[in-house]
C-alpha cells in the first residue's frame, strides 16, 4: 500500500512539474506575442445606476493565442507579474486602451472614460508618471478620460513613490480607483494619503444581495454594502458595485445609494464597438 502511494504521489508531481513548466513557457512567449499582436482588449461598461447611462469602460485583456485559443487574464497575469514580464504587457495595455479610447468622443458629448487595470509592479516602478503622461501625449486623451484602477495591495507596503506618482497623475485629472474594494486587508490609511476617486466594491458583497424578504443572511452583504457606500461617499468618492448579474441585485444596489454597476447585467466584456453602436 504504501509504495502503491509513493507511486501515486509521483504521478501527482510529475503532473504538477508538467503544469508549471506549462506556465513558465506561457509567460515567456509574452514579448513574442507582444511582437505578433495577439493580445487584444475586450471592455466592460461601468454603467450609471441613475440613469443607465455609460460611465466608462474597463480595458479587460485577452490573448489569441495560436494554439492554446483565446485565453483569459487569469491564466497568464499572474506569472507575469512574477516574472515582471507584466511591465511590458501593461504598457502594451495602456497604450492600446488610451487609443482606442480616443477615438470614443466622435459623436459624443460626454465619451466615457477607459479603466485600466495595473499590477503592483506598475505602479511601483520608477517610471510610471513619465509613461502615463506619454501615453497621453502620443494618443490625444484627455486625462480625466483615464481612470487607473490599483488594488488595495499595491498600497500595502510604506514606500512613497507610488503615492507621489499617483499623486502627479491625479492632479493632472487622471482618476484614480480602488480595485476589489473590501477583499484586501483592512487598511484604510491609503485612503487618506492617495487621491483616491472612486472605490470599486468586489463582486462577492453584491453576488449575495437579494429582496430583503427572499433570504435574511442577505442583509448582512447589504449592510457591508451601504456602509461602504456611507464612507466612500463621505471622503466624496464614487462607488463602483462589481458582478452585478441580476436586475434585482441592481435595484438593491440604487436603493442603497451606489453610484454605478458592473458586471453581466449590463454587458459582458466584448469589443468596445458593441458598446458604442448600443449609444449611436
Ligand atoms: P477584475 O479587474 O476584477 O475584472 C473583472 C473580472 O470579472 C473580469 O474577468 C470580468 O469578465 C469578470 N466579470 C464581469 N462581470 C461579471 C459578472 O457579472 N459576474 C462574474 N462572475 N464575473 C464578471 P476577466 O476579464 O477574466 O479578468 C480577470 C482579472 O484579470 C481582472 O479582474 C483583473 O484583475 C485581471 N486583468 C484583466 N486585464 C488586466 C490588465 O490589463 N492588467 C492587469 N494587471 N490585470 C488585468
Ligand atoms: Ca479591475
Ligand atoms: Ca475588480
Amino acid at each position: 500500500a504504501k509504495a502503491a502511494g509513493g507511486a501515486r504521489w509521483a504521478l501527482f508531481d510529475a503532473d504538477r512539474n508538467r503544469r508549471e513548466l506549462a506556465r513558465y513557457a506561457l509567460s515567456a512567449a509574452i514579448p513574442t506575442a507582444l511582437d505578433r499582436g495577439e493580445f487584444y482588449l475586450d471592455y466592460q461598461p461601468l454603467t450609471s445606476l441613475r440613469d443607465g447611462r455609460v460611465l466608462g469602460m474597463e480595458a479587460l485583456v485577452r490573448w489569441r493565442h495560436p494554439e492554446l485559443g483565446v485565453l483569459r487574464p487569469d491564466s497568464f497575469i499572474g506569472l507575469a507579474e512574477e516574472t515582471g514580464l507584466i511591465v511590458r504587457l501593461g504598457g502594451w495595455v495602456l497604450a492600446e486602451a488610451c487609443r482606442e479610447a480616443e477615438g470614443w468622443s466622435a459623436g459624443h458629448d460626454d465619451p466615457p472614460f477607459v479603466s485600466v487595470n495595473l499590477a503592483v509592479r506598475q505602479v511601483h516602478r520608477p517610471g510610471l508618471v513619465q509613461e502615463v503622461r506619454g501615453v497621453l501625449r502620443q494618443t490625444g486623451l484627455p486625462p480625466d478620460r483615464l481612470q487607473l484602477e490599483i488594488t488595495e495591495s499595491t498600497m500595502m507596503s510604506t514606500a512613497e513613490e507610488p503615492v507621489r506618482a499617483l499623486r502627479v497623475l491625479a492632479d493632472q485629472g487622471v482618476r484614480i480607483a480602488i480595485d476589489d474594494f473590501g477583499t484586501g486587508y483592512c487598511n484604510l490609511a491609503y485612503l487618506r494619503d492617495l487621491p483616491v476617486t472612486e472605490l470599486k466594491v468586489a463582486g462577492e458583497f453584491v453576488a449575495g444581495l437579494r429582496a430583503p424578504a427572499a433570504d435574511p443572511g442577505s442583509r448582512t452583504d447589504e449592510r457591508i454594502l451601504a456602509s461602504l457606500v456611507s464612507l466612500a461617499h463621505a471622503l466624496d468618492l464614487t462607488v463602483t458595485a462589481e458582478g452585478v448579474e441580476t436586475a434585482e441585485q441592481a435595484d438593491r444596489l440604487r436603493a442603497i445609494g451606489c453610484d454605478a454597476g458592473q458586471g453581466w447585467h449590463f454587458g459582458r466584456p466584448a469589443p468596445a464597438d458593441r458598446f458604442l453602436a448600443q449609444w449611436a
